[in-house]
């Protein structure tokens, strides 16, 4: 009896972004895998557009998963706007209602589980979520942070009274020598901080996310993070000296290409047949994700930049990459000039192109999860980050582990140094030196996932650190909202 009262329950709450829905829905499926019954929470929104991606209005995406005999549950919650409203062009609003609606709707939904007689252990949520530990508390549950970014960036911003104290961020004329007083961060320059860490606006929507997340964040009982020990070894070690910080990463299906769960946004397009006409490392892969902007400006450029490099490419263009009312940005004679060597396309599935031997080198935005996804198939990268955490991710690629090359050297994108830099990577002796190099960092990533691999352990630890501090919770007396 004993036994089956240990078998811990969370509920899991990604952040409702592609790019955080992903390494969640494989996190949840190696908790389940290790034991775990997983309630899995997805917006209406993120379950409405894939349900449209699949063309099937009914999903569960976990029916398989649980065929194969994991516990994992699926719910859904509102995150407070219509399905149909265009988030990608009313990002404030879209984050507003994350910031002040969504946990209304998930505190409802935790109630419901929690008085329905289910033994639930802990909320495991998404570091930027600004409610987590208060919603855990109320119900008695241990929170359990997920962080889908470098430990180098939550150290920034886990470190953001620190950078304000010091002027580099937050005060008129900041500081632009290098920050060399964050714990664990030898040096880093400031053009190498998030985003929102070199704006001079710090009071938006994105930066009260980001200091109520990380105030609550302090709360948190354990914090995982999607990166590996020995890529950032200084940074860990500083975070675990502070919390119970876990480096995990990185967080990839079994087999990595295929996962019996669907999270695309969008649908897929099937570009294989069209990469087996082309030879091994020829084709450069272009993609900017799924969230970040391009301006219509920068990205003629980068066209003109791939028209001129002569170097074969297959280019995801999301309907929306420079804004959902332009669907149709690139010139009618670009396409034309490359039609031969190109496929241009919405959407596919990145870890079957990122396999695929034609591929020789990845244009991107410098998203994590590209990152670790290139790095696994020994893809070197070319450097153009947009947002957020995509500048320090790159300070990682370019400068710590010297696997790719800015694509740009100014702010400014000119077409001949797109195409020079396109053939630094993917041809000659540069190209071979970066393959070289990627293979090492491969070489680390799949070490870390070995039975006696840093991550493999870690898991391990918290699995072990979690059960102890349930058992611990168990003896002490439960919150009255958990009992009504
Ligand atoms: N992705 C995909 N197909 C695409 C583009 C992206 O499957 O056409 C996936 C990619 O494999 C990655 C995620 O979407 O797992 C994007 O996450 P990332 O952190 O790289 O960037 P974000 O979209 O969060 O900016």
């Amino acid at each position: 009896m004993a036994e089956n009262r240990r078998k811990p329950h969370a509920i899991f709450i990604p952040y409702p972004l592609q790019g955080h829905v992903i390494p969640s829905v494989q996190l949840a499926m190696k908790l389940a895998s290790q034991g775990f019954t997983i309630t899995f929470v997805n917006t209406h929104f993120i379950h409405h557009q894939t349900c449209k991606a699949q063309s099937n209005m009914d999903l569960d995406i976990f029916s398989k998963a649980r065929a194969s005999g994991l516990d994992i549950r699926y719910a859904t919650v509102s995150d407070g706007l219509p399905v149909e409203f265009d988030r990608s062009l009313n990002h404030d609003q879209f984050m507003a209602a994350l910031l002040h609606v969504l946990s209304a709707h998930v505190e409802e939904l935790v109630g419901r589980i929690v008085r329905s007689g289910e033994s639930v252990h802990c909320i495991i949520a998404d570091t930027f979520f600004v409610w987590p530990s208060k919603i855990a508390k109320k119900f008695g549950l241990l929170y359990v942070s997920f962080w889908t970014e470098p430990a180098l960036v939550y150290s920034l911003y886990y470190h953001v009274d620190l950078l304000r104290l010091n002027g580099h961020f937050g005060c008129q004329d900041r500081r632009e020598d290098t920050i060399d007083y964050i714990p664990g961060v030898k040096a880093i320059e400031p053009k190498d901080m998030t985003s929102y860490l070199q704006e001079s606006e710090t009071t938006s929507v994105c930066h009260q996310i980001i200091y109520n997340s990380f105030n609550d964040a302090r709360n948190a009982d354990f914090t995982l993070c999607n990166t590996v020990e020995e890529l950032e070894p200084g940074t860990l070690r500083a975070l675990e000296d502070k919390m119970p910080y876990y480096a995990i990463g990185p967080i990839f299906p079994d087999g990595f290409i295929k996962s019996s769960v669907v999270t695309n946004l969008w649908s897929e397009s099937d570009c294989t047949q069209w990469l087996d006409k082309n030879s091994k490392g020829s084709v450069l892969y272009v993609s900017f994700g799924s969230y970040a902007h391009v301006t219509k400006k920068d990205l003629v450029e980068i066209a003109n930049g791939l028209a001129l490099s002569k170097v074969s490419f297959l280019w995801v263009l999301r309907p929306d990459i420079v804004s959902s009312d332009d669907a149709n940005p690139l010139p009618e004679e670009f396409k034309k000039e490359v039609a031969g060597r190109s496929m241009i396309i919405p959407w596919c599935s990145q870890r079957v192109v990122l396999s695929h031997p034609a591929i020789g080198g990845f244009l991107t935005h410098c998203g994590w999860n590209s990152i670790l996804e290139s790095t696994w198939c020994q893809v070197p990268l070319l450097c153009f980050p947009l947002l957020t955490d995509q500048f320090t991710n790159r300070k990682l690629v370019v400068e710590d582990w010297k696997t790719g090359i800015n694509l740009s050297s100014k702010k400014l994108i000119i077409k001949e140094e797109v195409s020079n830099n396109i053939n630094r990577l993917m041809t000659g002796e540069s190209g071979a030196e970066f393959r070289k190099k990627v293979t090492e960092v491969k070489k680390t990533l799949e070490n870390a996932l070995t039975p006696k691999g840093s991550s493999t352990q870690n898991m391990a630890k918290f699995i072990n650190d979690f059960n102890a501090k349930i058992e611990e919770t168990a003896q002490k007396p439960k919150p009255t909202s958990n009992s009504t």
